[in-house]
């Protein structure tokens, strides 16, 4: 390589983790390095946008860092691009110094209990998607006309749900909140959201602001059973955070309060599912075991069964137990960690030793864990592992380097590319139609309608067939 020569490297993948990647490497003081992402949807910034709730507007303001990435001049985005179906990981290697593999956790975890199937049974990850418009999603069909709802897990994906189950139709219509989903949860029958954590406050994944925002819920009580709030207490953890001491005393304020209003979300402790009952018809209850905290070899406290249980009338059930990460064609992967296995952000093959060239960052280098932030340095941990390599020489030099070339593959494979101008429009078009109403977008939740507003982004396009499908996309998305 000349000192001169660009070092090109592909992204896959566009949340937080890809973004953060990219930005450090473009920031690399050589200015040498270009950077091209691709996504599998027509639309960036993963979690941010399918993830993140809609009554979280400024945790999604962080785009605008990933904005300023995508404007630099030695960055392209190719949404629409699937790696596997569209480009294989050997194409990439022709073309590129070094793949990053940014993927994310793509789907959810089971709780493996008999019952699980039922109807009315969901992955949170599911109703996330649904509320936030992922194409994926939007056609799920969630029946609210139960009363209670039951929520597995004591993160904050559990109360995500929580919330966005009992927050008003004043205040999820100033959302972003996904048109199909607004219309089914204003006619929500949901009375109750029981959100059940297998061990106590003191472990309870959940963060202290996410928990202190409950009590903002309009016409909503939060409610504790001080009585098992503080059996859940008895064992002292010795590994308790300050995250987990704030928790504990929010919780005592809960507890500690009448409820009075006919709308709650109910916060339980040391109770773990073991089985759903019901029919075709739907899910009737949940058959719940009381556990006792007994530390392991390492301190930890752990759930026990005790065997006393108690059953639970609910008509929609949602485990929200954690998100997990899927395998790449071509790409070795940990079956039982999920994630892809690795040294400091360096790809390692069966054999055990790194596979020059391949990179990972994010949820699908460390498992689902972590706020959008820390991404941020998990990202830095790859970049600085990469241009190591590159000061090292032990990146291969790519076979087909132009990246013309490249385009014009991606071109001939998928003619409905959408580049960072058509994401552009998307955006542009989404805040449109929301402005009228207070809201911040709103999101298109179909790709076909995606692809047509991207490809406005033609000159060509507005006199066109093209541009007639841009107004009837624009006329049926307002619509709703
Ligand atoms: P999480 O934080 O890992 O929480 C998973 C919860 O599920 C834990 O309480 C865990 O309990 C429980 N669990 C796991 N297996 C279980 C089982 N078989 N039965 C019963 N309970 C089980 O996962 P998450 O809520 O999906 O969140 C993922 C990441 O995204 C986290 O880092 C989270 O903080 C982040 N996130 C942040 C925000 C925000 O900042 N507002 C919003 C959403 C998500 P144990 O502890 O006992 O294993």
């Amino acid at each position: 390589m000349t000192n001169s020569s660009p070092t090109r490297i592909v992204v896959i993948g566009s949340g937080p983790a890809g973004f953060y990647a990219a930005g450090h490497l473009l920031a690399d003081s050589s200015g040498l390095i270009e950077v091209d992402m691709f996504e599998r949807l027509p639309t960036p910034w993963g979690l941010v946008r399918s993830g993140v709730a809609p009554d979280h507007p400024k945790i999604k303001s962080v785009t605008r860092v990933y904005e300023k990435t995508a404007e630099h001049p030695r960055f392209r985005y190719f949404g629409n691009i699937e790696l596997g179906s569209d480009v294989s990981r050997a194409e990439l290697a022709e073309r590129y110094h070094a793949i990053v593999y940014a993927t994310g956790s793509l789907t959810d975890r089971p709780l493996g209990i008999p019952g699980e199937d039922l109807p009315g049974s969901w992955a949170a990850t599911d109703f996330v998607g649904w509320y936030n418009a992922h194409p994926e999603y939007r056609d799920l069909e969630f029946d609210l006309s139960g009363e209670r709802a039951v929520v597995i897990g004591n993160g904050n994906v559990a109360l995500d749900v929580a919330r966005m189950l009992m927050l008003s139709h004043s205040e999820l219509s100033k959302t972003d909140t996904a048109n199909h989903a607004l219309d089914v949860l204003e006619h929500s029958s949901i009375r109750e959201v029981v959100v059940v954590g297998r061990r106590g406050p003191a472990q309870a994944a959940f963060t202290n602001p996410e928990l202190r925002e409950l009590r903002d819920l309009e016409d909503v009580d939060v409610v504790v059973d001080p009585d098992e709030l503080e059996r859940a207490l008895a064992v002292d953890d010795p590994n308790m955070s300050k995250t987990a001491e704030r928790n504990v005393s929010t919780l005592r304020e809960y507890a500690e309060r009448p409820p009075t209003k006919d709308r709650r979300v109910v916060l339980r402790f040391l109770l773990s599912p073991v089985e759903l009952h019901g029919d075709e018809q739907g899910v009737r209850e949940v058959v719940l075991v009381r556990n006792e905290l007994t530390a392991d070899e390492s301190g930890a406290l752990r759930a026990r069964a005790t065997g006393e249980q108690e059953i639970l009338p609910a008509q929609l059930v949602m485990r929200a137990i954690g998100y997990r990460g899927v395998p790449l064609p071509e790409v070795p992967f940990d079956e039982h960690r999920c994630v892809i296995p690795n040294e400091r952000g360096r790809v390692i093959g069966q054999d055990g030793s790194h596979r020059p060239g391949e990179y990972v960052v994010g949820w699908i280098k460390r498992g689902p864990t972590g706020i959008i932030g820390t991404n941020k340095k998990d990202a830095q941990e790859t970049v600085d592992a990469i241009l190591e390599d590159l000061a090292a020489d032990r990146l291969a030099e790519p076979s087909m380097p132009d990246p013309e070339d490249l385009e014009r593959m991606l071109r001939e494979r998928k003619p409905n590319l959408v580049t960072y101008a058509g994401w552009s429009q998307i955006d542009r078009h989404e805040r449109t139609l929301g402005e009228p109403h207070g809201r911040p977008r709103v999101k298109l939740a179909n790709i076909e309608e995606m692809l047509v507003i991207a490809a406005s982004e033609h000159p060509d396009a507005g006199e066109s067939a093209d541009g007639d499908a841009a107004d009837t996309a624009a006329q049926s998305t307002a619509a709703r």
